[in-house]
């Protein structure tokens, strides 16, 4: 056997599969090779010895057959290493190393790292200059155009349907800014104050928003509503002079009116007759579940020529619901997720969309529904009439009502903020976590027949852990949490709507949106994550001309919140109790103090005895009453 077969014998096999030889090429392939004097001797990384092999020996033949040397790879003393021994006369062993080398070269990776840089740099370059030679104004020019054309192709939209009542038109401005400050103080401006028109005077009663629309006014009266609230006797007349519109109201303020009404009305008169539309021409996207169904049995209260609304949503049946769209809907209430794949799947046409409202957008931006969004309204002509609702106004709501409004008219109610509705009574009681069970025991046998409570915790687990202790001591309650089934979390709902039930423990998916307006007690069993929920959950009572009653437990944990919560008491018009501002002013000098040292330090809170203390008005005052063993 020559030496060539020899070698191509004991190594190529291993290369190719990089797995150890065969059994019967193990001896061989361990035994080193013995090195002359002359041979000429390379260390490469052993990584790069089967490209010098190359499949099945085939490149390492051939650089044999190029330098004339003998050539064979064989293990090296160090780490990582392989030894290369090139064999021959000179000439040969010459030719061969010069190979080697540009193999090695060639595909060395950290010289294939710095090609792949410049290659990139170059790339990036062509980039540059190619976007730098682009005409983007052009480009914008044309899509301006596209847009155009495309509308001019679409059917036209109506939006304007106001005329403004006699008695409104009399109003002077000072009246009108008496007026204003009667409802709640509204406030009514262009967002952009570089594009202002002149702003609809406000409507004092049903019949000056809809006196040209006698249906509505008969639905109105079914309702036994006496007058208008403030944010509907302000969004009416903007919305149905056409304008786009931002309402900064909380659920309770008559809000989901605010924009049905005239919804209603949109749907009624637009030049394409409803049976040649494609879909609906109503979308109203809501963030949660519960949200959309309620909007839609408030919609559903209402019944104005036959328009039909349906809602979508995950977690129940999608069959279903693309059953009931092929029926033909004018309205659809949504969850962005859900329409979401409604729109990616066919099963909604949006072309036909003219009125879009997008309710609670800031509680739809936390729950991070924005590409939904974004993706949805792709498909929904861009000079349809937009009406947004949030209960607050940060940064982010500002961007998504600056893309997806055209000039929008801005009605606040009350403050803009955090002012909870100043029905609710708010009383605070400071007490350790391990005092909370017996005082809500104590709280709860004390309630009247007609209360309805609602227990606000934190986490899913202590919804449970309570609902089963509360169960153990004879309560009827129920409980809702993102972890329950939808049909359990309305079956829930319907429970304390109906008095099935009169307790019921939530953590805050139910803080917002839900609208159940006999709550006569909200109970936060641990204070809330962040002040605005704080405000969200105490809305749940004092609803429609009632008056509530808000508990608050805080331990000494809760200190930092004490600042935000007084300034929310105050602006609310409470009676702000001296343990909570000293409780306050505690956290303050630690804080200044920790700066002082130069960091942040743990809090350490010791213990207090005593049980809970109550504020502003005596604690749990005003539910005193008949043990109540029926819970
Ligand atoms: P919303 O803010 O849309 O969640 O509405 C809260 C509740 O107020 C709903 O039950 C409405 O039916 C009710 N409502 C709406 N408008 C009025 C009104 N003008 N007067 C009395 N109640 C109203």
């Amino acid at each position: 056997m020559n030496q060539d077969e020899n070698w191509d014998t004991w190594d190529s096999p291993a290369v190719v599969s990089y797995q150890p030889p065969p059994q019967q090429f193990q001896q061989t392939y361990s035994k080193t090779p013995s090195i002359n004097v002359d041979d000429l001797i390379i260390e490469i990384d052993s990584r790069l010895a089967g490209t010098i092999i190359g499949k099945g020996g085939i490149k390492i033949k051939g650089l044999k057959k190029e330098s004339g040397a003998f050539i064979s790879i064989i293990d090296g003393n160090t780490y990582g290493l392989k030894t290369v021994k090139i064999s021959g006369d000179a000439k040969a062993k010459k030719i061969a190393h010069k190979l080697i080398n540009e193999i090695i070269d060639s595909n060395d990776p950290e010289k294939m790292r710095q090609k792949l840089l410049a290659d990139q740099q170059v790339l990036k370059q062509e980039n540059i200059q190619s976007i730098s030679n682009f005409d983007w104004e052009q480009l914008m020019k044309e899509q301006a155009e596209n847009i155009k054309k495309k509308l001019a192709a679409l059917p036209s939209i109506i939006k304007n349907f106001y005329k403004e009542h006699p008695e409104v038109t009399m109003m002077s401005d000072q009246e009108v800014e008496d007026f204003r400050l009667s409802k709640n103080n509204i406030m009514v401006k262009y967002i952009d104050e570089d594009n202002v028109k002149p702003i609809p005077k406000p409507i004092l009663s049903f019949n000056h928003a809809f006196k040209d629309y006698p249906d509505i006014l008969k639905e109105i009266k079914k309702q036994k509503f006496e007058t208008p609230s403030p944010v509907q006797c302000q969004a009416w007349p903007v919305i149905m002079s056409g304008h786009d519109l931002i309402a900064i109201a909380q659920t309770g303020t008559g809000k989901t009116l605010a924009f049905l009404l005239p919804a209603f009305i949109h749907i009624d008169f637009q030049p394409t007759p409803r049976n040649e539309r494609k879909g609906p021409s109503i979308l109203v996207l809501a963030p949660t579940r519960e949200l959309v169904l309620q909007i839609e049995s408030e919609v559903k209260k209402y019944s104005y020529k036959g328009i039909k609304a349906m809602s979508i949503y995950g977690g129940a049946s999608s069959g279903k619901q693309k059953e009931y769209l092929r029926g033909g809907v004018e309205i659809v209430i949504a969850t962005p997720g859900r329409l979401n794949d409604f729109v990616g799947s066919g099963a909604i046409d949006l072309s036909d969309v003219t009125f879009l409202i997008l309710d609670e957008a800031d509680r739809m931006l936390d729950l991070g529904f924005e590409p939904q969004i974004r993706v949805s309204l792709l498909k929904v002509r861009p000079d349809r009439q937009t009406i947004m609702t949030s209960a607050t106004w940060p940064p982010g709501v500002k961007r998504l009502a600056k893309s997806y409004t055209t000039n929008p008219v801005q009605v606040m109610v009350g403050s803009l903020d955090l002012t909870t509705v100043n029905t609710v009574r708010q009383d605070i009681l400071i007490m350790e976590e391990e005092e909370k069970e017996n005082w809500l025991d104590d709280f709860l046998k004390n309630c009247s027949t007609d209360d309805k409570v609602i227990i606000f915790v934190n986490r899913k687990v202590t919804v449970d852990q309570l609902s089963s202790d509360l169960c153990m001591k004879g309560y009827n309650v129920e409980s809702i949490h993102g972890g329950r089934e939808q049909c359990d979390r309305e079956q829930a709902l319907d429970s304390l709507r109906n008095g099935d039930v009169s307790i019921l423990i939530a953590t805050d998916v139910a803080s917002r949106g839900i609208d159940i307006n006999d709550i006569t007690v909200v109970i936060n069993y641990d204070f809330t994550k962040d002040i605005e929920e704080y405000v969200h959950r105490v809305g749940r009572t004092g609803r429609a001309g009632k008056t509530g009653l808000a508990i608050t437990l805080m331990t000494r944990r809760d200190w930092s919140k004490a600042k935000e919560l007084i300034e929310v008491m105050e602006k609310s018009g409470q009676n702000v109790p001296q343990e909570l501002q000293d409780m306050a002013r505690r956290h303050e000098a630690k804080q200044e103090k920790d700066k002082a040292e130069g960091g942040d330090r743990p809090f350490r809170g010791g213990r207090r005895g005593g049980g809970g203390r109550g504020f502003s008005s005596g604690s749990g005052g005003g539910f005193s009453g008949n043990r109540r063993n029926n819970w």
